[in-house]
């Protein structure tokens, strides 16, 4: 008998089983791929688009495409509401799909900080294509004035996203006003040698690194901050740390202490073996896994085997989460910096690997002509 398996978002965690997907429909499965979009977009490289260094056919994914000459079908919604019990998810839209087997990979969400709601002229980081509208909306106006930009958030895609903004500026030979609100401490949980260069190489380009007191309010172009001082703003980009989506608590499945769905060293979920999860969105078993691409990245294979596996009543493969993870930040200016375990170092050659480990990442996936869009 033929059997429904159902992907729920074509983030990074599901490419690989995506891309073997005739594996799937050769095990007698039908299947179904539900996203917002016919395209993923790739974060890692998402701070390079914003200030131009990429252009937006070199970091997404076509993953319509991908499913459907593949023979599997794709689904342009999302979904609110999984009901376990009776194997269906209900989509935006009002309908609902059927599933035997389904996985997520739906990502994370960036809460608003404060009593802060969303507005025009603020863009979270997520998704990524968010980035590219900011940066239309950044070269609409830069020509008229000098733009006040703020960046919300003091982790690493805060710093990545003020060094782009700052390219921007300097492309296009004007000025930008760049304030970084980092929070309490820039970069707080990353050693001090990284913190310490990415504070030089945004200061020594005369971006502003506001410490010490968290956004509480947005309004009228105006950032209130908890200490009541004040930032004017033209644009802000909203980085301020990631969570899962509500769609599983809401749905009563069981979750980690974060919201995201719980699954087992299989990916499974611990009370419903027929539901996967990988990616942001989910909270594993006994772990705090940290939110980054790099997981999703290795949880790929696991999945897919996992779901092959599932469908032949085969042995499923445990992930075991790295330990220690190598980030490389893209500063904006064509240098990064490097950083496994202690080592750290700063200059073009890390922006380079950067640059080649990703393109490395995206030629595996871009199937579907993408760069010739
Ligand atoms: C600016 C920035 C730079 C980053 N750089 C790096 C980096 O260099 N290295 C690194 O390791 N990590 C990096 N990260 C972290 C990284 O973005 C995440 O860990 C990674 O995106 C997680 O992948 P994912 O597939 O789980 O989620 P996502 O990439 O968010 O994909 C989720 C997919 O699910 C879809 N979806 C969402 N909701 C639904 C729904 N309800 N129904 C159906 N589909 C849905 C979305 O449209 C999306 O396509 C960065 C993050 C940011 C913000």
């Amino acid at each position: 008998m033929e059997r429904n398996v159902v992907f729920v978002g074509g983030g990074h965690a599901h490419l690989t089983a995506l891309l073997h997907l005739k594996d799937l429909r050769d095990n007698n499965a039908q299947v179904t791929l539900i996203s917002p979009s016919g395209y993923h977009y790739y974060s890692g490289m998402g701070p390079g688009m914003l200030s131009g260094w990429y252009r937006p056919q070199e970091v997404r994914f076509h993953v319509k495409k991908m499913v459907e000459d593949r023979g599997g079908s794709f689904i342009e919604d999302a979904v609110i509401q999984v009901d376990a019990e009776k194997r269906t998810l209900l989509l935006v839209s009002g309908k609902t799909v059927p599933y035997d087997i389904v996985s997520f990979n739906t990502g994370s969400e960036i809460p608003f900080p404060g009593s802060a709601r969303v507005q025009d002229n603020i863009f979270t980081v997520k998704p990524i294509v968010n980035l590219l509208s900011a940066r239309e909306y950044i070269l609409r106006r830069i020509a008229d004035r000098q733009l006040h930009i703020s960046v919300i958030g003091g982790g690493p895609a805060g710093v990545e996203l003020a060094g782009n903004v700052w390219k921007i500026a300097d492309d296009a030979g004007k000025k930008i006003k760049i304030t970084l609100l980092a929070g309490t401490r820039l970069l707080k949980h990353l050693p001090d040698k990284v913190r310490s260069l990415c504070y030089r190489s945004l200061t020594e380009r005369s971006i502003a690194i506001v410490e010490g007191s968290h956004v509480r309010q947005a309004s009228d172009g105006a950032l209130t901050l908890d200490d009541d001082s004040v930032v004017p703003y033209d644009m802000a980009l909203l980085a301020t740390g990631v969570t899962p989506p509500a769609l599983f608590k809401r749905s009563g499945l069981p979750v980690g202490e974060d919201g995201g769905l719980l699954v087992n060293s299989f990916l499974q979920s611990v009370h419903f073996p027929e539901i996967f999860g990988g990616g942001d969105c989910i909270s594993l078993e006994h772990y705090r896994l940290p939110r980054v691409g790099v997981q999703a990245v290795r949880q790929n294979p696991i999945l897919y085997h996992n779901l092959l596996a599932s469908l032949r009543d085969g042995e499923l493969l445990e992930f075991f989460p790295q330990q220690t993870y190598l980030l490389i930040f893209n500063l904006g200016n064509g240098r990064g910096i490097f950083w496994r375990d202690n080592i750290v170092w700063e200059g073009r050659l890390a922006f380079r690997l950067k640059d080649y480990i990703d393109r490395k990442f995206m030629k595996k996936f871009q199937v579907s002509g993408e760069l010739a869009e």
